[in-house]
């Protein structure tokens, strides 16, 4: 199925480019070529023809946006032209129908010639996708991965060895490149071992970092990684990610980048391939990775160790630095009309620090009529936290029958005695109406109510007991809130009346001195 086309012509010879559809199940080796093996393009600048102008013009229109969507957009280079041949420096394409790619030898600049299928019947053109990056790959003066000399040792190739009928001269070693990318990349749309088969219509990583290497035509200028900041996810409860994701300009790839910190280990994603976690933030304080404000070095790689040269990411700061006292999850304090309520304040930053707020009190001001306001004690739920600790304070309004229903605001103070600092923040207050009791009782109590606030109005009881409170109780008791009780004993002076309702003599008197 590999047909090896090995065409000399004059003084010229042409690189086939017919590859085996195998799986890489090991390599060859990374970007390679240019050197004293093929002339880099000066500027990057690729001048483009086509020797015959009406041959395949939908497949000829295909051509320039192929190219800068990967070589292009990889590298500084610049294709242009795109007309008819006119002589001189310049990549002339020219159609063959089952060429399998063809381009002429000495690769890189002069007079090179691409020759691209035709006839290509894979879904989507894909083989004649591949052949448009490969050859024009072949033009810029990359050679073929496999060809490497440090991939060849006593005549054999460590990977990507020949197979089928293909020509020993696609495979066999060319002296006098640049090792592109120091290690051996699998990816390559330049290996006949690629994993597309043929068909990979995609640059990989090694492709990108090895044609913006300073040995080949450098960083292209959407795709470079100059000094920058992290970008600020936000996340729920005023926390952030600090993020750096890939420049919008690189070309996609086959196989995934890889970003490692100089010196460090491997960032990990987001779950976007192309984004990565530098760090965590809460409260505009680092919870994890380094910290705001730092510059540290990183660099961008493949997965099979290639990578770019470093460049610095600073920290972004993603978070207002807190140093305030708030309601936690902006909630309104809630209460109805002859009951309480409670919000809880929290307590961030440097003024409260470091006992994080315990011990911390509370006031308010309030316009809110027959309505009071305490606070618990301040407190913290973690004092093992960063030094910008949320502490807590619990905030309680007890409201009257008479509260009027509404909404207000309250500003509340909080004082911490540890740093004798007062922070205040404004509190919303709904005022709801009292939930009616019911109009009849059950079990023992009876009468009516009459509305919010009120007694239980006496009503009758069976069986003589009496109404006491809106409770029915025996002769002789009252109700004490909890139950019918009898009333505590009148006793005399020098006696007290005791827990079991008798009189007893006060020890402490003489007889007709006390009381
Ligand atoms: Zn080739």
């Amino acid at each position: 199925m590999n047909r090896e086309r090995i065409i000399l012509w004059a003084a010229l010879s042409l690189v086939g480019c017919n590859q085996p559809s195998v799986d890489p199940t090991e390599t060859d080796n990374g970007l390679y070529g240019l050197g004293t093996s093929a002339t880099k393009w000066p500027g990057g600048n690729v001048p483009v023809c086509f020797t015959n102008i009406s041959d395949s013009p939908s497949l000829q229109q295909q051509i320039p946006g192929l190219l800068a969507n990967s070589w292009s957009k990889a590298a500084n280079i610049h294709f242009t032209g795109f007309g008819a041949c006119n002589g001189g420096n310049v990549v002339s394409v020219s159609f063959s129908a089952g060429s399998n790619g063809l381009t002429s030898n000495p690769l890189g600049y002069g007079q090179e010639s691409v020759t691209l299928i035709n006839n290509d019947t894979t879904a989507g053109l894909a083989h004649f996708k591949y052949e448009v990056v490969h050859e024009f790959g072949h033009a810029l003066g990359f050679q073929h991965e496999m060809q490497r000399p440090d991939n060849w040792t006593g005549g054999v190739a460590a990977q990507c060895p020949q197979f089928g009928n293909n020509a020993a001269s696609q495979f066999n070693p060319v002296s006098g490149g640049n090792n592109l990318t120091p290690l051996y990349d699998p990816f390559s749309i330049m290996n006949y071992c690629d994993p597309g088969s043929n068909n990979q219509t995609q640059l990989s990583v090694g492709d990108i970092i090895g044609s913006s290497s300073a040995s080949a035509y450098g960083p292209s200028g959407s795709c470079s990684f100059p000094a920058t900041q992290t970008a600020c996810v936000a996340k729920p409860q005023l926390q952030y990610d600090s993020t750096f994701t890939l420049p919008s300009g690189c070309p996609s790839t086959v196989g995934n980048w890889v970003l490692q910190q100089v010196g460090g280990g491997t960032i990990p994603t987001t779950g976007n391939a192309t984004t990565w976690l530098i760090g965590h933030q809460a409260e505009g304080g680092v919870t994890s990775g380094p910290p705001i404000g730092s510059t540290k070095q990183f660099q961008l790689c493949d997965k099979f160790g290639n990578c770019a040269p470093p460049f610095n990411i600073t920290i972004a700061d993603c978070g207002t630095r807190l140093d305030s006292v708030y309601v936690s999850y902006n909630q309104t304090l809630l209460a109805n009309q002859g009951s309480t309520g409670f919000v809880t304040l929290e307590m961030v930053g440097p003024w409260m620090n470091y006992d994080y707020g315990i011990g911390a009190t509370g006031s308010v001001t309030s316009n809110i009529p027959n309505a009071t306001f305490t606070f618990d004690n301040g407190y913290s739920n973690n004092t093992a936290c960063y030094p910008n600790c949320i502490g807590f304070i619990d905030m309680t309004i007890h409201t009257a029958f008479s509260t009027p229903v509404g909404n207000y605001s309250v500003t509340a103070a909080v004082y911490d005695p540890a740093t004798n600092i007062t922070r205040t923040t404004t509190v919303p207050v709904a005022i709801g109406a009292c939930t009616p009791p019911p109009s009849s009782c059950a079990g023992y109590e009876c009468g009516t109510f009459t509305g919010c606030g009120q007694s239980l109005s006496c009503g009758s009881c069976s069986n003589g007991l009496l109404c006491s409170s809106g409770h029915c109780c025996a002769s002789g008791t009252s109700w004490d809130g909890y139950a019918c009780t009898p009333p505590p004993c009148n006793c005399p002076k020098g006696f007290y009346c005791a827990y079991d309702l008798t009189c007893q003599r006060n020890s402490t008197c003489k007889p007709g001195t006390c009381m």
